[in-house]
């Protein structure tokens, strides 16, 4: 009887861990490379294997780019930093314990708009940002599969990989709201140049931890927190998968039980992995080998200066600027490299063709052609210019809109110029008055009864002619002339 059953609401906070794409480790001298394509075990050293007696030592640019986030998320910055141990046995973690920053993190107390689906901004806080290190990686060989070998392989490559820690206040509403958040955190360590946003590779990992209340209570129910969640789709599905699965507890009469859950890609459920450990559990304690961190006024404020513009920021120049709308801006800035492609092409193109044309041909043409070609904007032979001098052309009127959809389509398979392409084709706009007017009389005399049935009052025909003449002249003809000139030979023959 469902109009009997308590009505609940899911309260949601995430923890997102990102690998920061520095040269070397954290600790260590090791370079950092890509889990996927680097031979196992090759980029490892004493330090990052936790040899006894090996000292860390903490990477300066790992700093900064915590920092960046930080400030980037709106973070007061911490100036006094310790690194702690985290301890707990696992085969990934050689030394027995992770170097994270525990009491005191790089940043605290931020802030993040995001933008739901139905165009309004919702504000989520953000608790803290910290440092840590990654972890190696372990491989499960199938054991279902008939293999020479059976059993667990671990990989050090990634073990002392800087890694950050932002965790949201549990601010979040549903899986929705959980996607868009995590989508725009990754945009802006993006944007930031700290991190590649891969969440297949997992070097960007985001596990939400989620709990129900009976709506108009105020205590906090027992959460569970999500794993395994390699795309956003999962994350949206897990979440409203997993507060699906917590109200069928709680109205069946049981209760949630505080955990660690998986989640299943092809079977799409959330199942139990392990109970939640408590921070006792793991017996923090400074790290005697580091001496606390300290950040000086200067240094913050050198970061802050060398900050890009982000998203935000974008979105409201664009509006204010070029009067794009909202959405036109959002999608122009949903990546950064697709951002400074329009602002090179409008700083080329002064006053015309104006920002707003521009960005129409980037979203409605030049998309379609990377989608179709499969090509992200850093690999398209169409360089900001092409587009300018394009778009130059019609608005000289040297080509009409028709033909620069084509020639648009061969720059972009041929990474010729629009110049070039429109010679060599032949696609030049007819604007001379004699030819058009020959094409348009002979138009007129082949069809006789439509032109008798405009004179008499059915003026939607002058579509049919202007569609006569323009097929006459292959597409090529100035419509602006074709429609003046058709106008009046019509009117001639009255
Ligand atoms: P831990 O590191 O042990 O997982 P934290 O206190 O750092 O715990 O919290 C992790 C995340 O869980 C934070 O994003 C926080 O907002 C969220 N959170 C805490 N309590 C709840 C709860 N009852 N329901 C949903 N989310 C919660
Ligand atoms: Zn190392
Ligand atoms: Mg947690």
């Amino acid at each position: 009887m469902i109009d009997t059953m308590t009505q609940y609401e899911p309260i949601i906070g995430l923890e997102i861990h990102a690998e920061l794409m520095t040269n070397s480790k954290m600790f260590c001298s090791c370079q950092v490379v890509d889990s996927v394509q680097a031979e196992p075990n090759t980029a490892v050293c004493p330090v990052c294997l936790g040899m006894p007696g090996m000292l860390p030592v903490i990477n300066r640019r790992a700093v900064e780019y915590a920092m960046r986030v930080a400030l980037a998320l709106n973070c007061a910055v911490q100036q006094h930093n310790i690194f702690a141990r985290k301890n707990y046995f696992y085969p990934d973690l050689p030394k027995a314990y992770q170097l994270t920053q525990y009491e005191l993190p790089i940043g605290l107390r931020g802030w993040l708009d995001i933008e739901l689906e139905d165009g309004s901004t919702k504000r989520i806080r953000v608790r803290r940002v910290h440092m840590e290190e990654d972890t190696g990686k372990l491989t499960h060989l199938d054991r279902t599969a008939v293999a020479a070998e059976e059993g667990t392989l671990v990989d050090y490559n990634r073990s002392g990989v800087p890694l950050l820690e932002i965790v949201s206040e549990p601010d979040i509403h549903s899986g929705e709201e959980a996607r868009a958040y995590a989508m725009k955190i990754r945009q802006i360590l993006r944007y930031l140049g700290v991190n590649a946003g891969d969440l297949e590779k997992g070097v960007f990992r985001v596990e939400p931890n989620i709990s129900i209340r009976p709506i108009g209570t105020t205590a906090f129910g027992k959460r569970t927190e999500l794993k395994n969640l390699n795309s956003f789709k999962s994350l949206a599905d897990g979440t409203a998968f997993e507060i699906a699965r917590q109200t069928e507890v709680l109205n069946s009469g049981g209760q949630v039980v505080q955990e660690t859950r998986g989640w299943h890609d092809t079977k799409r459920i959330t199942f139990s992995q392990r109970s939640k450990e408590e921070a006792e559990d793991y017996r923090y304690f400074p790290e005697p080998d580091l001496p606390p961190l300290a950040i000086s006024d200067a240094w913050i404020a050198a970061v802050k200066a060398a900050l890009p513009e982000l998203p935000d920021a974008k979105v409201q120049r664009y509006q204010a600027d070029y009067g794009l709308s909202a959405y036109d801006a959002r999608v122009l800035t949903e990546e950064k490299a697709v951002a400074e492609w329009f602002e090179t092409a409008v700083s080329l193109s002064p006053s015309s063709p104006d920002p707003k044309t521009i960005a129409n041909w980037i979203i409605n043409n030049l998309f379609s052609l990377m989608n179709e070609h499969k090509q992200s904007i850093d690999a398209i032979r169409v360089t900001p210019a092409g587009l300018a001098e394009l778009l130059e052309l019609v608005e000289r009127r040297a080509i009409n809109n028709n033909t620069a959809k084509e020639v648009l389509a061969a720059m972009f398979t041929s990474g010729q110029s629009a110049p070039a392409i429109v010679q060599a084709q032949g696609l030049a706009q007819v604007s001379d008055e004699g030819a058009i007017t020959a094409v348009i009389e002979r138009t007129l005399d082949a069809h006789p009864d439509n032109v008798a049935a405009y004179l008499g009052g059915k003026e939607r025909l002058i579509g049919f002619f202007v569609g006569q003449v323009m097929r006459e002249m292959r597409g090529k003809a100035d419509p602006a002339v074709v429609n003046r000139l058709l106008a009046a030979a019509l009117a001639a023959r009255k």
